[in-house]
């Protein structure tokens, strides 16, 4: 059995507000928002962090994009503009270890990062 909490979410396993899924991806509405809208958007597929990602992987990383912009598209931000965030290990601030592209939008927001 998995330990992974979004492999749990994906399977079912543990609940979500899940506002997307097909065949390679499923999007999430996250449990602690930083915006009006922040969904994260993940591959079924569990892969730990960007650098794990395969050749295999390439055409599904495009996918989870296509996703997001679909996303941001029902929620009405592509006009406002959107971030899309993939943080990497420890100094990105990864908590979870499963591939999630974080749709943040509904706002303004501050360039850098912090
Ligand atoms: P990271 O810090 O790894 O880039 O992002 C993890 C994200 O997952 C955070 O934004 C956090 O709020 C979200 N998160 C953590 N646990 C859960 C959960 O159980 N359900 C949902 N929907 N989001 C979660
Ligand atoms: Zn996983």
């Amino acid at each position: 059995m998995t330990e992974c909490l979004f492999c749990k979410i994906i399977g079912g396993e543990v609940p979500s507000m899940t506002i997307y899924s097909d065949d390679d991806v499923v999007a999430i509405e996250d449990i602690n928002p930083q915006a009006p809208t922040h969904v994260l958007v993940l591959p079924r597929k569990h892969i730990p962090t960007t650098l794990d990602i395969g050749d295999d992987d390439l055409e599904l990383m495009g996918r989870c994009l296509a996703a997001s912009n679909h996303i941001a598209r029902e929620k009405g931000i592509d006009g406002s503009g959107f971030r899309i965030v993939l943080n990497s290990g420890a100094d990105a601030g990864q908590s979870v270890h499963h591939i999630h592209f974080h749709l943040i939008g509904g706002r303004p927001m501050m360039w850098p990062p912090g």
